[in-house]
């Protein structure tokens, strides 16, 4: 089986191809893809009952999701916190 990655975008809502090169050959066996899923952080072809290849890309996984959160949390705090600062300074003068 002659299966690629292709990672199509280096952030988390990753986008993978999986595509035969032999497909378009006339000499090719007919192959079949088996049914796959590919593992969320590292992308290594996992059966489609499991989310990851191991624990650890589990708790990788895990740990940027919760980075992410807490990136959205700040962003969000900062956004009000300037939305505070304008309004306050554009009613007192
Ligand atoms: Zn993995």
């Amino acid at each position: 089986m002659n299966i690629t990655n292709v990672n199509l975008s280096p952030s988390i809502g990753v986008t993978r191809i999986c595509f035969n090169k032999r497909r378009r050959s006339l000499l090719a066996m007919p192959q079949k893809l088996l049914q796959h899923k590919h593992c969320i952080t590292c992308g290594k072809a996992i059966t489609v009952s499991q989310d990851f290849c191991s624990e650890e890309c589990e708790t990788d996984h895990r740990q940027l999701l919760s980075k992410k959160r807490r990136q959205l949390l700040f962003l969000w705090v900062g956004a009000v916190a300037i939305l505070i600062i304008v309004a306050f300074i554009s009613f007192s003068g």
